[in-house]
């Protein structure tokens, strides 16, 4: 029997070695004819989340089902299934890096639809983010994007400047002292020595924190200041900390796992220590680096990050006003953020309802994932998003501010969910919960 199970096992290794093969073969682009740096390819076979590695795949096909990319190209080799193929063909040797390899690996867009479909348990982007960390050095197109990336996001009171005086925003919301507060209170606000902020209502019924984000930060600082708002209505203290970085999310991309490693570091240490009920973010995708993919970066979790959207909708501490689902104005359409619901497991759909948002015809990613890594496919995605919405016609909101970048880019209307929450939130009930 022992004898039988190893020449099955032999012979669906051989039939694995076959078919990698022949992908690798249809790889077009010249050869790169340089070998990875020592300890990557041990490191692309190494076991990941739920103790799978590369080896474990039984090439069911699950995953491609659900990949926007593969839907797309309908090529095999740019499906999680092909991407996990051709990763095992490198790190065993019978791939050589190329030009090709590169295409495939670094046009995923992110979104996680591959995790959450796989029967065995594994997890296709974190080994398609450890082969961008292991093919980075060979990789000469994105040199520039890290580049200005490592130095912009090194110095973001700079970095942000500078995208501020093409954007014409403003202000930092996290510079700011004083929030936009919610009419009607008069909330105190104190300073602490620490550098946090702490913002105060009368009567608190916990305590949160705020990680904010760069694009709430720098660019949209009216979502944050939306985000306190709420947060103080619901009778909640918040904490603002001092010193908070970059999520990662962006080096994390581009195969820069040590520095968004040190990004992680530095927020686990501020944010991981307070003693708040949760650590909540306007940015889906900065919740989802925080709760989620810290783990391999830094070795630990904020386990307490949330998306704002998820704390607020999902635990019942937001009411919209009377007549909110019936009020008249331009349609507003959902465009859902792949990092809340395959990255943190949030499904919004119930909660639109109460806030007159429709769903359009047809749900998928807007392409933001891979506009660092591949600006083609990334404009692929987004011409696809802008077709769907244009028929469905009216504001396109969501609650990631990059989705609003990209489909803002794609000349859509955008509102964030908070700013719509924040209006919908009757200021009596605020009143009525700040009293005494
Ligand atoms: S993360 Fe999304 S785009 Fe990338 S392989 Fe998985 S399903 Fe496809
Ligand atoms: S769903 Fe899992 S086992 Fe099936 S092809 Fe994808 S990664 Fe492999």
């Amino acid at each position: 029997m022992k004898r039988v199970n190893e020449k099955a096992k032999a012979l669906a290794s051989s039939m694995k070695d076959i078919s990698e093969g022949l992908l690798g073969k249809l790889l077009e682009g010249n050869s790169l004819g340089k070998n990875l740096e020592p300890g990557a390819a041990e490191r692309l076979l190494e076991e990941g989340a739920n103790g799978c590695g590369l080896e474990d795949c039984a090439r069911c096909g699950s995953c491609k089902a659900r990949c926007p990319l593969y839907d797309m190209t309908g090529n095999e080799a740019f499906s999680p299934r092909g991407r996990l193929m051709l990763l095992r063909g490198l790190a065993q040797g019978g791939i050589p890096p190329s030009e090709g390899l590169l295409a495939r690996i670094f046009s995923c867009t992110l979104c996680g639809r591959c995790d959450v479909s796989c029967p065995v348990g594994i997890k296709p982007t974190e080994f398609i983010y450890r082969g961008r960390d292991a093919l980075r050095k060979l990789d000469s197109k994105r040199l520039l994007t890290r580049t200005a990336l490592r130095v912009g996001l090194g110095r973001p009171a700079l970095g942000m400047s500078a995208a501020r005086f093409i954007t014409g925003f403003k202000h930092d919301l996290l510079r700011r002292i004083v929030p936009r507060l919610p009419q009607g209170l008069n909330i105190p606000e104190r300073q602490l020595k620490s550098g946090h902020q702490v913002i105060t209502p009368k009567k608190a019924v916990g305590r949160v924190a705020v990680f904010a984000g760069c694009a709430a930060n720098y660019l949209m600082p009216e979502t944050g200041e939306d985000l306190i708002s709420m947060l103080l209505a619901a009778g909640y203290e918040v904490v603002l900390p001092g010193g908070e970085v970059c999520c990662g999310m962006p080096l994390r991309g581009l195969g820069l796992a040590d520095e968004a490693g040190k990004f992680a570091e530095k927020n686990l240490e501020i944010f991981g220590k307070l003693n708040v009920e949760a650590v909540v973010s306007p940015c889906s995708t900065c919740a989802y680096m925080l709760k989620k993919r810290y783990p391999e970066l830094a070795g630990g979790a904020v386990d307490n990050a949330m998306d704002a959207v998820e704390f607020l909708l999902g635990a019942d501490r937001f009411k919209p006003g009377p007549g909110m689902a019936e009020k008249a104005g331009p349609r507003l359409i959902w465009h859902e953020p792949c990092h809340l619901k395959y990255g943190l497991g949030f499904n919004a759909g119930p909660f639109l309802r109460l806030l007159n948002i429709d769903k359009p015809e047809d749900e998928g990613c807007c392409g933001f994932g891979s506009f660092l890594t591949d600006k083609e496919t990334s404009q692929e995605m987004l011409s696809k998003r802008v077709e769907v919405y244009k028929k469905d016609a009216g504001i396109v909101v969501t609650a990631c501010p990059g989705c609003r970048i990209q489909l803002e880019s794609g000349g859509l209307k955008t509102m964030h969910i908070l700013e719509l929450m924040e209006k919908a939130f009757p200021v009596s009930a605020r009143q009525e919960k700040m009293a005494g």
